[in-house]
């Protein structure tokens, strides 16, 4: 089945004509349609559209724009089983990760909605008499917004709701591991009446991201995925002065120290390394255990991740899901040859599984590396996957000293029931997000979220915080004086009274 981008409020193929195949990575065998191969020329098509329909949508007031998220939200929620199955069937992860996908849209989408009634400025008293100062939150323009394919529903909701709120339209690159749910997304926001060209979606590869980033009627970029691809989208925005919010990468660190809880710790690293298959950006990748509970909890772990079961997400008993492609199914391969090379220890896993119902998906075993060192690449780098190194250490400030020695700084985790210990994370952690005693993921929408040093530049979507990302400040001035009255820029002393 054929499907198309959506532009102008039309659902339309490439003007290029040309397509690429979406399959379910469980089952390859499985096509789910074809998509279009867009080009610079659909880019322009979206762009324009989305320009056009600005005019219209940043003067509809912000409430008013916030009762049709609302009716996203709504939609989302009598929608959400069959997105959720769309979306296993689409990326693989297990059904009840897809439903928890879905519903972080929907608090994303109601948290946008009441948004629409606060979009709080501030007022000052000014050092004049007889002066207001105000401040507005102003929509940025038309947004490019380019996603990854590991959270198909809710990282895009994460930008284009509160884009939307804010009076500014959309045009979204999707991934091309995920269109499918993308057109869902789009259907709901057509029904709730989203008005043509306010939201648009163009499909394809870096080919389209990149003419999205360079358009010059683009104002802003809205990036997460690698740390490679956002360098170079950072750069190009750099040469236009289009503000840019990119979250991308992560290494994330998980500490147990000896006075843990250690079925809790234990329970949180499987959770965190292996849910999502290890494909989160918030993965726990590295755990840091403390010498003195090293072994047995190493032992414990090992048997708890050999009997996860992997298999297709839409069986309700899988707890591990496929791959995403075959791209990246041989990058975790050679990132396991990698680690034996470097001497690691591999403990656990390591292999493709291949035979019966394995035979035509892209699934590899939960796999754990012990004795790795910081300088090994295992460590180092971002593998996306089910594969989990192992550092052992001898005191907190050292587990710290090895959790901030990455490029990374999205989250981290530290199980310790002595609150010192815990502060001294809190304050030490080189990182955008710390949890205490939980893995390193499960972001709640109204909290801010993205990371320090490679993983981001400086913004935070989810909450608050997203809004300084989908506005611009408009200082407002009003003098009722009647008279000239020079600022303290402009004159030594204050003029007196009115
Ligand atoms: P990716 O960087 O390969 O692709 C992300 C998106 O960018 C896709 O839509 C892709 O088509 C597009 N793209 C690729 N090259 C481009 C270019 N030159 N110009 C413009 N667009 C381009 O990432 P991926 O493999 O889809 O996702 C995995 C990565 O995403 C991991 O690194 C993961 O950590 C990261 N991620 C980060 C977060 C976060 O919030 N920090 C969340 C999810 C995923």
């Amino acid at each position: 089945m054929e499907h198309g981008n959506y532009i102008n409020g039309r659902w339309q193929p490439s003007l290029s004509g040309r397509w690429f195949e979406d399959r379910n990575p469980a089952d390859t065998r499985d096509c789910i349609g074809r998509f279009p191969l867009s080009s610079a020329e659909d880019v322009e098509a979206a762009v324009a559209a989305a320009k056009a329909a600005f005019a219209r949508w940043r003067l509809l007031p912000a409430p008013r724009r916030g009762e049709l998220l609302r009716r996203v939200g709504e939609l989302l929620v009598e929608r959400k089983e069959e997105l959720a199955r769309a979306m296993t069937r689409e990326m693989g992860k297990p059904l009840v990760e897809a439903r928890g996908d879905v519903q972080e849209a929907i608090d994303t989408a109601f948290y946008a909605a009441s948004e629409g009634r606060r979009l709080f400025g501030y007022t000052t008293p000014s050092e004049l008499p007889n002066k207001v100062n105000l401040s507005f939150r102003m929509p940025v323009g038309v947004c490019g917004i380019i996603t990854a394919w590991n959270f198909p529903i809710a990282v895009p909701s994460w930008k284009i709701f509160p884009a939307l709120v804010c009076g500014n339209t959309v045009v979204w690159k999707p991934s091309e591991d995920a269109p499918h749910c993308a057109n869902l997304l789009a259907q709901i926001l057509a029904e709730a009446g989203i008005p043509a060209g306010v939201f648009n979606v163009v499909h394809g590869d870096a080919e389209a991201g990149e003419a999205l980033v360079r358009h010059p009627e683009v104002r802003l970029i809205a990036f997460t995925g690698s740390t490679a691809v956002g360098r170079r989208i950072a750069a190009i925005c750099g040469e236009q002065n289009k503000k840019c919010s990119l979250e991308m990468g992560g290494k994330n660190p998980l500490i147990v120290l000896p006075d843990a809880p250690m079925e809790l710790a234990l329970e949180g690293v499987l959770w965190g390394a292996f849910g999502t298959t290890g494909q989160r950006c918030t993965a726990t990748s590295r755990l840091i255990l403390h010498r003195d509970i090293a072994a047995s909890f190493l032992q414990q772990l090992i048997e708890r991740a050999s009997a996860l079961r992997v298999g297709n997400g839409l069986e309700e008993t899988t707890h591990v899901g496929p791959i995403i492609n075959a791209r990246q199914l041989e990058r975790i391969e050679t990132y396991v040859q990698i680690g034996l090379q470097e001497g690691a220890r591999l403990v656990l896993g390591g292999h493709r599984l291949i035979d019966g119902d394995y035979a035509h998906g892209y699934f590899f075993a939960p796999t754990i590396f012990t004795d790795v060192t910081p300088t090994m690449r295992i460590f180092r780098e971002e593998i996306f996957g089910p594969v989990l190194s192992v550092t052992t250490v001898d005191s907190l400030e050292e587990a710290i000293a090895v959790a901030n020695d990455s490029e990374y700084g999205l989250s981290s985790s530290i199980y310790t029931r002595d609150i010192t210990a815990a502060f001294r994370a809190i304050r030490d952690l080189e990182a955008g997000i710390t949890y205490i005693n939980a893995p390193t993921i499960g972001a709640e929408a109204h909290m801010p979220f993205g990371g320090v040093k490679a993983t981001g530049n400086g913004h935070r979507e989810g909450g608050w915080t997203v809004f300084d990302i989908f506005t611009e400040w408009k200082t407002v001035y009003i003098d009722y004086s009647g008279r000239l009255q020079r600022a303290q820029i402009d004159t030594e002393r204050l003029e007196d009274g009115a």
